[in-house]
């Protein structure tokens, strides 16, 4: 292996002993200390095991976590109230409304319930507008978790080619505006794209957020690029538990690329660290005071 790993549980345990340092600093300014809501709608069990995960990172930076778990029969009417109610609440300074949610809810209403200045992940349209139109927003947690992990390994990025392999609204469309921000020049690539490897072949950067496993190449990769793997997907393995890999071929890529962030251990743990960023950022906007340094 010719490139570098990069190492996202080291970054991610940086930032969050930062933001630990900044809640002791709210609270000696505020006498509270921030306050993040979560919101279980089920029981999926990949959704219990993340909000579990962000309730005990809540606590542990200092943050009050206020931890609601609804049944899977629960109305849309019933989760919107709830909103609603975190909304208003003073002690509660971030809502994070784990998705996908049953199929009675419309997860699009949900998102635009919640106060944009309350919202953690960054989803609600008037976030991603100001996002894009270059104002002041809440950045959604993993592209910015992305964005940290490539300007720690590179530095300025201005001038950079950036190539972005998928175009939701939670990974791919936001990475691609932080880096257009930072002066890359950005493609963004889809299903749809005619010859994905010619284009992924341009990206000194390379972000794929596909959802297919190892599906981008060795030979797609420029020689020296940076790629950064946010794909999560579990293929079998041979006790029967399966594992996860991301949606690049990591060995082949890591004899290409100057540097890759592997999975996991990558990307995976920065979501969580930029959510408690978030929930500090949030709470300094509301009690007035300018964003924290350094964060
Ligand atoms: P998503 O909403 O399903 O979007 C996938 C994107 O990939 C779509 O834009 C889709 O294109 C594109 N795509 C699908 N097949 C393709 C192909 N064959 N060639 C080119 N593009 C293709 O997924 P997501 O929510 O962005 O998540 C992507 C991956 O990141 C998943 O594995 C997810 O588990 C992972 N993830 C990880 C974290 C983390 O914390 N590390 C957080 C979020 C997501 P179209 O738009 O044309 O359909």
């Amino acid at each position: 292996m010719a490139a570098r790993r990069i190492d996202g549980k080291a970054a991610a345990q940086a930032i969050r002993e930062r933001v630990a340092l900044g809640v002791a600093e709210f609270q000696r300014l505020t006498g509270r200390a921030p306050g993040l809501a979560t919101v279980l709608v089920g029981e999926d069990p990949a959704s219990a095991v993340y909000v579990r995960s962000k309730n005990r990172a809540t606590a542990e930076a200092g943050m009050v976590s206020f931890a609601h778990n609804l049944p899977d029969t629960t109305s849309e009417d019933e989760l919107l109230q709830l909103v609603i109610d975190l909304n208003a609440d003073a002690e509660v300074d971030g809502i994070l409304v784990q998705l996908p949610l049953p199929k009675q809810i419309d997860a699009t209403r949900v998102i635009e319930t919640i106060d944009p200045g309350k919202d953690v992940d960054g989803f609600h349209p008037v976030n991603a507008g100001r996002l894009a139109s270059g104002l002041p927003s809440m950045v959604p947690c993993t592209p910015y978790g992305c964005l940290h992990l490539l300007k720690q390994e590179l530095g300025d990025l201005a001038g950079l080619e950036a190539v972005v392999v998928g175009r939701s609204n939670i990974v791919g469309k936001p990475i691609a505006q932080l880096l257009l921000a930072e002066h890359c020049t950005v493609t963004i690539a889809h299903s749809r794209t005619r010859d994905l490897p010619a284009v992924v072949r341009r990206g000194d950067i390379v972000v794929a957020a596909v959802g297919r496993a190892q599906m981008i190449r060795g030979d797609w990769i420029k020689p020296g690029a940076t790629v950064i793997d946010v794909g999560i997907n579990r293929v079998p393995a041979d006790e029967g538990k399966g594992r996860l890999v991301g949606d690049v071929a990591f060995d082949e890529a890591a004899e290409v690329a100057a540097a890759i962030t592997p999975v996991p251990g990558g990307v995976g743990p920065m979501t969580i660290a930029m959510l408690l960023r978030n929930t500090l950022v949030a709470a300094h906007r509301r009690a007035g005071l300018e964003d924290p340094e350094g964060l």
